[in-house]
């Protein structure tokens, strides 16, 4: 889906397409050089993060393991609850592993700060993470990201695997989602 398709359903393009391409490059550059020689597991949360770890781990030049979860946070509103439910749990026993959590957006930062506790707390010999967008004036917690993509505005955005009530997923670019689709 392309940006121009929808504009009516969109404030503003953030990101488009070919720069996150040159930012996933860039990070894999980064990612393959910090393990390298180490057997990397790479962990994206579902659904959102399903495009950026398609594209990082296709980037990455080394093999690469990839595994899932899913967590609950939002339901379909558009704010934070805090309340962090698994609905599909890894496949993989973390105990030695280097652990890569990739993520599509950290807003409040409380998915990330419950599971990068919840997955040191099963032996992973590390664990860092990869986000493809932050954004800075949401924070409720402080997030250690050390592979990210780009600080956006406090703005609710669709896109590159983010949805709003489960559209614009398939949305090529980032975008702010105009408010009067979801007021
Ligand atoms: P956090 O726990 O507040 O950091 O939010 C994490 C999750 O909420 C992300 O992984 C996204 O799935 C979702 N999310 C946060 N901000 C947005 C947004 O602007 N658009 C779509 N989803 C979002
Ligand atoms: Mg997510």
């Amino acid at each position: 889906m392309d940006s121009r398709e929808i504009e009516a359903d969109l404030t503003e393009v953030l990101v488009t397409e070919q720069q996150i391409r040159d930012k996933l490059a860039e990070l894999a550059r980064r990612i393959e050089a910090d393990y390298e020689g180490r057997d990397l597991l790479l962990v994206g949360v579902l659904k959102g993060a399903v495009m950026v770890m398609a594209d990082l781990a296709r980037e990455l030049k080394p093999h690469v393991n990839m595994d899932w979860m899913a967590v609950s946070s939002y339901g379909a509103g558009t704010t934070s609850s805090g309340v962090v439910k698994i609905l599909k749990d890894l496949d993989s026993d973390l105990s030695g592993r280097d652990v890569l959590i990739v993520e599509d957006i950290i807003d409040s930062g409380l998915t990330l700060s419950w599971l990068t506790a919840n997955l040191a707390s099963r032996g992973a010999a590390s664990i860092e993470i990869c986000a493809l967008l932050r954004k800075p004036d949401a924070a409720k917690v402080e997030i250690d990201v050390k592979y990210l993509g780009f600080d956006i505005p406090n703005q609710f955005v669709v896109g590159y695997g983010l949805d709003f009530a489960e559209r614009y997923r398939n949305l090529r670019d980032v975008a702010i989602l105009a408010p009067h689709v979801y007021s």
